[in-house]
């Protein structure tokens, strides 16, 4: 269903964004990958048209400027004549404790990880459109239920969820026939997630290949959500409404917390 689509993804040097690119080059897509380091852009882009893609070619720039993020598009629009796909990968850096209060950090983390999302795709729309496409949102557990550790990063995966399907109502209403794939995914193997949180996290991550291939199916399906790995992320989000403090505390029975002082 892929073959010949064009297709962005962002985020796509290192993860889940890689593994999303190499699936779309097996599968003779058009591909237009971005994040900020050249080299290892040059490396996808490489290794992409040894699978197979039917184009390849990369955009590097930082998503904390919005004007990057609308040039990403103008670059679709203007080498690949359109487009099919928006895949929404990209994360910034955060780190992983209690709240520090930083406010700054914050608002960085906003601009990155939410409001360049939404200024590709304001962007892509006209695009999109025309094609019938497609828009797909990587978000996380993080971005459904409360999760410790994480507040700053958590607070812009819920902002998505928001805008994403406030704006799929949005579209349903005017007929407009893109659609919106928000994608929540539990723990998955890449290098940056078991930097941070293998040693606290009880569970095992998944393999981000396997991840990347889900997600794609899930966005060709033109599904409204994706769960990866279901076990780990729809059923415990079964009882956020009927025993919404039992899934607060299952999820921090996910992580070995230190004893608590005087204990
Ligand atoms: P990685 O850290 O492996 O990849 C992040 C990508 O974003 C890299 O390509 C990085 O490249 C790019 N990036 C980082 N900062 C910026 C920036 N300022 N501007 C542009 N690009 C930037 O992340 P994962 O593959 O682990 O995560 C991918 C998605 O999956 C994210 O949205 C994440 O929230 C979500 N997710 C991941 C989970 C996991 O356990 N791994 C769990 C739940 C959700 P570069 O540094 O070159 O810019």
């Amino acid at each position: 269903m892929l073959r010949g689509k064009r297709v962005i993804v962002t985020g796509a040097s290192t993860g889940i964004g890689e593994q999303m690119a190499y699936h779309l080059a097996r599968m003779g897509s058009h591909i237009l990958v971005t994040a900020r380091t050249e080299a290892k852009l040059q490396n996808v882009v490489r290794r992409c048209l040894e699978l197979g893609a039917a184009s390849a070619r990369f955009v590097s720039g930082t998503m904390e400027d919005t004007a990057f993020a609308q040039h990403v598009v103008r670059e679709a629009q203007t080498s690949l004549g359109g487009l099919d796909m928006l895949i929404l990968n990209h994360v910034g850096a955060s780190y992983f404790g209690f709240f520090d209060g930083d406010v700054e950090h914050v608002r960085k983390l906003l601009e990155i990880n939410f409001l360049s999302y939404v200024a590709m795709t304001t962007s892509a729309l006209p695009m999109l459109k025309e094609s019938e496409g497609s828009i797909v949102v990587v978000s996380s557990m993080a971005g459904k239920v409360g999760f410790p550790f994480t507040v700053p990063y958590s607070a812009t995966k819920f902002a998505l969820d928001g805008f994403f399907s406030s704006l799929r109502q949005e579209f349903t209403i005017q007929s407009i026939n893109v659609s919106i794939t928000l994608c929540i995914l539990g723990f998955i193997d890449t290098e940056r997630a078991v930097r941070a949180a293998a040693e606290v996290l009880r569970e095992r991550p998944a393999p981000r290949d396997e991840c990347a291939l889900e997600i794609l199916k899930g966005a060709a399906l033109r599904r409204r959500e994706l769960y990866y790995r279901y076990s780990s992320t729809r059923l415990p989000l079964l009882l956020r409404d009927c025993a919404a403090e039992l899934l607060d505390y299952l999820v921090r029975s996910r992580y070995r917390l230190p004893a608590p002082p005087g204990a």
